[in-house]
């Protein structure tokens, strides 16, 4: 996928569990377009578009975000969400009380979590939170604060 476009299909975003190879150790809910469409140009430079729903939705927005040197943190809202992988959080609480409910990406996550727990670890203050954002942009950003592939105004 060559210079992808995403243009989202419904107003809001639904919160979804996300994690990434470049930040190993940390799981996070992240505030995603769940049904949008998503236009590249292929290698011969033919242009191509396609409808993508739900985790596959996620999913492109993510590797869209990498593309800007976004990673999920920076898109999260509520940095509560963020998580250690080696111990139950609150995605732990969400398997606890709908075990139905888990992305088989995170199964293995699950698992290895004795007895699921609530969990103790979650980050609420706000100086935190801003510190977390600020090491993420100085990090792996250099500079506008949102993806220009979520403007479809934008070429
Ligand atoms: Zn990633």
């Amino acid at each position: 996928m060559v210079n992808p476009v995403i243009t989202p299909k419904t107003a809001e975003k639904t919160p979804v569990w996300e994690r990434c190879l470049s930040i190993p150790g940390l799981h996070g809910k992240v505030p995603r377009y769940l049904d949008m469409e998503i236009s590249y140009q292929d290698l011969e430079g033919k242009t191509h578009t396609h409808k993508a729903l739900s985790s596959w939705a996620a999913l492109l927005q993510h590797e869209c975000d990498h593309l800007d040197g976004i990673v999920f943190p920076m898109r999260m809202t509520d940095l509560a969400l963020l998580a250690f992988n080696d111990e139950p959080g609150p995605l732990a609480k969400e398997v606890a009380e709908d075990p139905r409910g888990i992305d088989p990406l995170f199964v293995d996550l699950v698992e290895r979590w004795p007895g699921v727990q609530d969990g103790s670890r979650e980050i609420r203050n706000e100086n935190v939170v801003r510190d977390i954002r600020r090491f993420f942009r100085k990090r792996f950003r250099t500079g506008h604060p949102r993806s220009p592939r979520q403007d479809p105004a934008r070429p």
